[in-house]
């Protein structure tokens, strides 16, 4: 775990030809500027002490992540470079400019925070400069990235530092098809390395990967989010698979992937909430990602409030009742085929 860049990352147990097939279905990357992030946005989020407070999250544009997995298209908003010393730094600025004050920060770069390719190491100190004022950092990070040079920016940081890793899934078939190129052990001991250096660990978990039957995800999803907290996560952030890197539509083509339904996703959340929050004694909080959420609900009468039930549970932290929709209930009823 002491790796400071991905020059010798090895493809390890991976078959180099699917990194080949990801590559070859992928459309065109989006120009973005190096001293932009390409996104920014204060959102809600239970804390720690059960306050929903805004978190500020800026999405830097940087060098894409060296890995491949199948289902990722961070890499859309991303540059084939190494950006200057300064951009990060002006990226934050420009952010923070446009959005309200908040307590807590992520600073998510579409890869690993500590890959020196993509957030140079130089930059650190002006990075932590403009975060002095935030009780949490959360940064993004895959288990093979973890070493000395995230203790030094522990370090510059007066507030707690919490690294997000992508666990993505317990399933002992569907994680190595991913190509992630991590185990569950690496991801364990990642886990540890942080909690034993006063860190804090956020996992994000796939609703629905590729490679797993539909009639599987909740309970994959659920045990995962388990494993999650065994390791120590504190927050858990549920993710439902979506389309659009050309790999998943050419697995959605071969039978190997369907989008979640909202249903599916409401059903993980609530079932997360009631077998993991309430019964751990680490009082973890689990979330499902809401970004473009309607998109996984087919009826239109009752997309927006499914939309609301995931947010609310999410703040509340408690199952709340179901929505009931008299447009496609009866769909779900006659057991045809289930509508959202
Ligand atoms: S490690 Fe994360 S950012 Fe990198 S390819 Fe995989 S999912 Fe995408
Ligand atoms: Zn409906």
């Amino acid at each position: 775990m002491q790796r400071t860049d991905t020059d010798s990352l090895k493809i390890e147990g991976i078959e180099e030809s699917i990194t080949k097939r990801v590559l070859a279905l992928r459309p065109k990357r989006i120009a973005v500027d190096p001293f932009v992030p390409y996104a920014f946005v204060n959102e809600l989020e239970r804390s720690a002490s059960g306050i929903v407070e805004p978190v500020s999250t800026l999405f830097l544009t940087n060098r894409e992540c060296p890995f491949r997995c199948v289902m990722c298209d961070l890499w859309r908003h991303t540059l084939e470079t190494t950006v200057p010393l300064e951009a990060i730094p002006a990226q934050i600025d420009y952010g923070l400019s446009r959005l309200p004050p908040a307590r807590h920060i992520k600073l998510y770069n579409s890869g690993n925070f500590f890959d020196a390719k993509a957030i140079p190491p130089g930059s650190y100190a002006a990075i932590a400069a403009r975060l002095a004022d935030y009780q949490t950092v959360v940064v993004e990070n895959h288990p093979a990235l973890l070493g000395d040079q995230v203790l030094r920016f522990r370090d510059m940081l007066p507030g707690r530092l919490e690294v997000a890793m992508g666990l993505e899934t317990v399933h002992p078939d569907v994680l190595p098809r991913l190509n992630k190129q991590m185990t569950l052990d690496q991801f364990q001991k990642g886990a540890e390395w942080l909690l034993d250096r006063q860190m804090s660990v956020r996992a994000f978990v796939l609703l629905q990967p590729p490679f797993m039957e539909g009639g599987a995800a909740v309970e994959w999803a659920v045990r995962s989010v388990e494993f999650a907290v065994r390791c120590g996560a504190r927050v858990v952030s549920i993710v439902p698979t979506r389309g659009g890197n050309g790999m998943m539509e050419a697995l959605a083509a071969s039978g190997d992937y369907t989008p979640p339904r909202i249903l599916t996703i409401e059903e993980t959340l609530a079932t997360c909430l009631q077998r993991v929050v309430i019964k751990m004694s680490t009082a973890p909080r689990v979330f499902m990602d809401t970004w473009d959420l309607a998109r996984f609900a087919s009826c239109s009468k009752c997309a927006a409030d499914r939309v609301k039930r995931i947010e609310a549970m999410n703040w509340q932290q408690v199952m709340l009742p179901e929505v009931v929709c008299p447009e496609c209930r009866d769909v779900r009823n006659g057991g045809e085929e289930l509508d959202d």
